[in-house]
């Protein structure tokens, strides 16, 4: 007897090696989870093989029987023995075709890996072929039908191309079984993958029923169109409010690609988002291009209202990453930023060419009118000289020709900034509430109140320091002026350049400083933001090193510093290169790799700053924000962000005449300034502003008291 103490301790387990048939059937579950995604397989097939008619029975949710029949192709009598091993393709023979396909599955794993899991039988007939043959596979190998009988394909009767039958799938993986119980929610899902094939091939006629049943489920004809398809499918109400666009791009050895998208406007209100993608014919799933499409969506339809949007994306097969197994659904591409924002763009150009809603979340800035801008600040300079005038006009061109891109116009949603081109009418973005079904309170353009459409709620934030400093505006919120703010009544703007207005709170009358108080409300609307930013995107991109250098040149350098202006530039352009990331992560402000600057944060909807001031903002950057510790560095961010989004000019010391001369676009650009100061400034302050107490006394004084005046008045 052995005494010895270690041999009470259980010793590691030996390692044995799996069985072959259990690692496949392992490896199958990978590629079959369900019956829905053993029917894209075979649907995939039989649409490789050129089928016209499909039809597809169902038992049990497709876990007892899941039968297709096409009219395509069918398959060699020769080839049937070795159709279910795995990697026996038709569709890729050496490396190089893995890179070129175009058809949709290219592995040969499908019918091999069902054949690990289910009873699979085939029965095939090629054209020409005189009768058809029936093959019964088992683990990737052809079976007998009865013990004791040859494997052999079995002739017998039937029509051109093939019938898969599938019985019994997961019987030999009962977790799995176990897992599927539910077999209406299959039965559903197997709708829904046939439904979404059917839209991509309308020319192919679907069927889809359950065994025993007289009446399909679903029923396409053959030779239809995708817009026939979807009413069909999804109903004639998406059909009504459907747009379609197309968008390609073509470029000589570069990867070029082609997109067909049908997506519903702002009439159609689902609950979820419906959104099928097909790239290079296959039902993929990308939720990456899911989210920029809701995202353009976002400030289009009412909260909780969702789009139906179907898109097509033809790509250079070489370009989809090989790496990603074929049936992980979740795609990824070469370019897929690229394209997928060329497409969004485009989608939402044209939602916004076909409604009159013009209010975006998602808003775009043309950045022409930042060079126009500069050459009319430098005209201006020139009739009123100041100490300020440095750009010299060769700069000054070459700034303008980086900034002044190909100008892409889409009328609706473009958001002047330019004082040329800004009109009263471009700055009335309210929507009208009947054109997209809101509430009658928003109807009232007299209202006072903020819509509800543009409610800003508080994004979810863990952080420490920004909830450090949320709570600080609580802290030092002034409670009276905070109700003065609140249920104010505006009266009028006294001075645009000066930032004076009047409002009325109870009986008494007060002058404020509607800069100072815009720049507090957005440094608030900042913090409530902070993380989930809408973009405001710069059409086209400005370089961020012209812009600092805009507005470094402007500076006056202070004689101590031994750095040269070009010096400063390259510093401030360097920190925010460094802090990309995160810029874009918390604050939306997108850098790209090579410097273009490609979207601010959008802080408040239809409020869009003065973009003459984003050479200042940027640069300002640099020195002003505290990039070391954290709590700081987001309140000096927020701060300078607030600084640039407060309305009026480029400098706000009203000591610089500013223009000498107006034009009437300038006359027209000051309207639309007080506008906007008007119907969506105040109203957000009586909406969001926590006053702090450092505003009373400078920025908001009580000029008058109503009583008194009516004293005043009744003495006369
Ligand atoms: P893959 O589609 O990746 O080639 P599969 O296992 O899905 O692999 O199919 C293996 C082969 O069987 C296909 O390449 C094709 O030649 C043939 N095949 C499968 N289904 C059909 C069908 N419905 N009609 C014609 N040929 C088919
Ligand atoms: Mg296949």
């Amino acid at each position: 007897m052995n005494t010895e103490p270690e041999s009470e301790l259980p010793g590691p387990a030996p390692i044995r090696r799996l069985q072959e048939s259990l690692i496949n059937r392992i490896a199958a579950g990978e590629i079959i989870h369900r019956p829905a995604s053993a029917l894209k397989e075979l649907l995939e097939n039989s649409l490789d093989a050129g089928a016209t008619t499909i039809r597809v029975t169902v038992k049990d949710g497709g876990l007892k029987l899941l039968q297709i029949q096409d009219n395509g192709s069918g398959i060699r009598q020769s080839d049937l023995p070795i159709l279910a091993e795995r990697f026996t393709t038709s569709k890729l023979s050496t490396f190089s075709d893995l890179t070129k396909l175009t058809t949709y599955g290219f592995r040969g794993e499908a019918l091999a890996s069902i054949s690990h899991v289910a009873h699979l039988s085939v029965v095939t007939k090629t054209r020409t072929s005189t009768c058809a043959y029936k093959a019964l596979y088992s683990d990737g190998k052809l079976v007998p039908a009865q013990r004791g009988q040859s494997e052999e394909p079995k002739p017998c009767a039937g029509n051109d191309g093939t019938t898969i039958t599938i019985e019994n799938l997961f019987f030999n993986t009962p977790t799995r079984l176990s897992a599927l119980r539910n077999t209406s929610e299959e039965y559903a899902r197997i709708l829904d993958v046939l439904t979404k094939y059917a839209i991509h091939n309308p020319k192919v006629s679907f069927m889809c029923k359950k065994a025993g049943s007289s009446s399909p489920d679903l029923s396409t004809p053959s030779a239809s169109t995708t817009r026939h398809a979807i009413k069909m499918l999804y109903g004639p109400s998406i059909e009504k409010d459907l747009l379609q666009i197309a968008v390609n791009e073509d470029m000589k050895g570069e990867v070029s690609w082609s997109s067909e998208v049908y997506f519903t406007n702002v009439n159609y209100q689902a609950k979820k988002t419906i959104f099928l993608l097909f790239i290079n014919s296959r039902l993929v799933e990308s939720t990456r291009i899911k989210r920029a499409i809701e995202n353009v969506y976002t400030g289009i339809l009412p909260k909780g209202a969702s789009p139906f949007v179907y898109l097509s994306l033809k790509i250079d097969p070489r370009s989809v990453d090989v790496n990603v197994h074929p049936t992980k659904k979740e795609v990824h591409f070469l370019n897929e930023e690229e394209i997928t924002t060329q497409i969004c763009d485009t989608l939402q150009a044209k939602i916004a060419e076909k409604s009159h809603s013009r209010v975006f979340e998602y808003q775009t800035l043309l950045t022409g009118g930042i060079e126009s801008s500069s050459q009319r600040n430098d005209k201006k300079r020139k009739e009123a000289p100041t100490e300020t005038q440095t750009i010299n006009d060769e700069e000054r061109e070459e700034v303008s020709a980086s900034l002044s891109g190909p100008k892409k116009v889409y009328s609706h949603h473009k958001v002047r900034t330019s004082l040329q081109d800004r009109t009263l009418d471009s700055m009335f973005p309210v929507v009208n509430p009947s054109q997209i079904g809101k509430g009658p309170a928003e109807s009232n353009p007299q209202s006072q109140s903020l819509p509800r459409s543009r409610e800003v709620k508080e994004s979810e934030c863990f952080l420490t320091s920004v909830t450090t400093l949320r709570n600080r505006i609580l802290k030092g919120k002034h409670k009276l002026l905070t109700e003065i703010l609140e249920k104010h009544t505006f009266v009028g703007i006294v001075d645009v350049d000066r930032c004076l207005s009047l409002i009325q709170y109870s009986t008494k009358l007060y002058l404020v400083n509607h800069g100072a108080l815009a720049e507090e409300l957005f440094y608030q609307l900042g913090l409530r933001h902070f993380g989930d930013f809408s973009r405001l995107k710069l059409e086209p991109p400005p370089s961020l090193r012209e812009l600092v250098k805009i507005a470094v040149d402007a500076e006056e350098i202070s004689e101590k510093t031994s750095l040269s202006k070009p010096d400063i530039v390259d510093r401030i352009v360097k920190i925010l290169h460094s802090k990309r990331s995160m810029l874009s992560e918390y604050f939306s402000l997108n850098i790209s790799e090579d410097g273009l600057v490609q979207s601010l944060p959008l802080i408040l909807r239809d409020y869009t700053p003065n973009l003459d001031k984003l050479p200042l903002f940027l640069m300002r950057l640099g020195p002003q924000v505290n990039w070391t510790s954290e709590t700081e560095c987001f309140e000096s961010f927020l701060r300078e962000l607030a600084y640039f989004y407060v309305p009026g000019p480029i400098s706000s010391d009203p000591s610089i005449p500013i223009a000498v001369s107006e034009t009437d676009e300038d006359i027209a650009g000051s309207k639309a300034e007080r506008w906007q100061i008007q119907h969506i400034l105040f109203p957000a302050m009586r909406r969001y502003l926590a006053a702090p107490k450092s505003l009373l006394d400078v920025d908001v004084v009580q000029v008058a008291s109503l009583p008194d005046l009516y004293k005043v008045f009744e003495r006369c």
